[in-house]
């Protein structure tokens, strides 16, 4: 299993940097976990986008699914779509209603992805079979909207947090995975009743519980200094630290 790290920035990813997505591609299949700003541009830098077969979408933030807009234009700019769909755009619940809502807001088809993906949405419970050898499972985290962290097991195991405050439902989904994919995003845990993000800190402790291989840290501001945030995971948690960058290439 190959993860490629597409974009590690939270809201607003800075100069040069993307919002949330990571491509995962094991036994021949080719996953996106989000689509935030910049990722479809350098997605179809690096390979064709009807060659993805499957999108999961975390959570309706905009820095999670906004960049589906221009990889819909980049698997066809034909409005009418493709004859069959390329792949699968797999969204959280209320997903569907959600981007008709943004599709009406910049006057698209309200069937503007579903000509090109089979759109649906995953369901609490839910195990999808994504072909022969890998399959995907969800948890729903702690977060200002529903927000879900995906597992993928296959030649591998990764669990992506997607956006999450300290979640037990999270640590059982990602318990013994080979890699934690794992927001990063305060400096300072949020200790009034609004809760959405882990500290390194706190990201490291979900490691710990989870009984992980590996952890990666991500989701960072524009302005975050990664060195520490993975210094202070580092003190917290003795398997391993990664720090996502832009580009990055993990081999599980
Ligand atoms: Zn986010
Ligand atoms: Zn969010």
């Amino acid at each position: 299993m190959r993860l490629t790290v597409l974009g590690s920035g939270a809201a607003c990813a800075g100069d040069g940097g993307n919002c949330s997505g990571y491509l995962v591609e094991d036994g021949g299949v080719r996953i996106l976990l989000d689509c935030g700003h910049g990722v479809a541009s350098t997605l179809v830098s690096q390979l064709s986008p009807e060659t993805i077969d499957h999108i999961f979408i975390s959570h309706m933030h905009a820095d999670h699914f906004i960049d589906l807009l221009p990889l819909r234009f980049a698997v066809t700019k034909d409005l009418s779509g493709l004859s069959e769909p390329s792949g699968h755009l797999h969204l959280p619940p209320g997903g569907v209603s959600s981007l008709e809502r943004v599709l009406d807001a910049v006057c698209f088809p309200l069937d503007f992805f579903s000509t090109v993906w089979s759109v649906s949405e995953y369901q609490p419970g839910d195990v999808k079979e994504l072909g022969d050898c890998l399959s995907a499972r969800f948890a729903v985290g702690v977060h200002y909207v529903p927000g879900w962290a995906i597992r993928i097991d296959g030649s591998a195991s990764l669990t992506y947090t997607g956006d999450t405050a300290p979640s037990d439902d999270i640590c059982d989904l990602a318990a013994g995975s080979d890699l934690l994919l794992a927001e990063a995003t305060l400096d300072e845990p949020e200790d009034g009743p609004m809760r959405g993000h882990l500290t390194p800190r706190q990201a490291s402790e979900l490691a710990a519980s989870a009984g992980v291989k590996s952890l990666m840290l991500t989701h960072f501001w524009y302005d975050a200094d990664r060195d520490a945030a993975a210094e202070t995971a580092r003190r917290c948690l003795e398997t391993e630290v990664l720090v996502a960058t832009d580009g990055a290439v993990v081999e599980l």
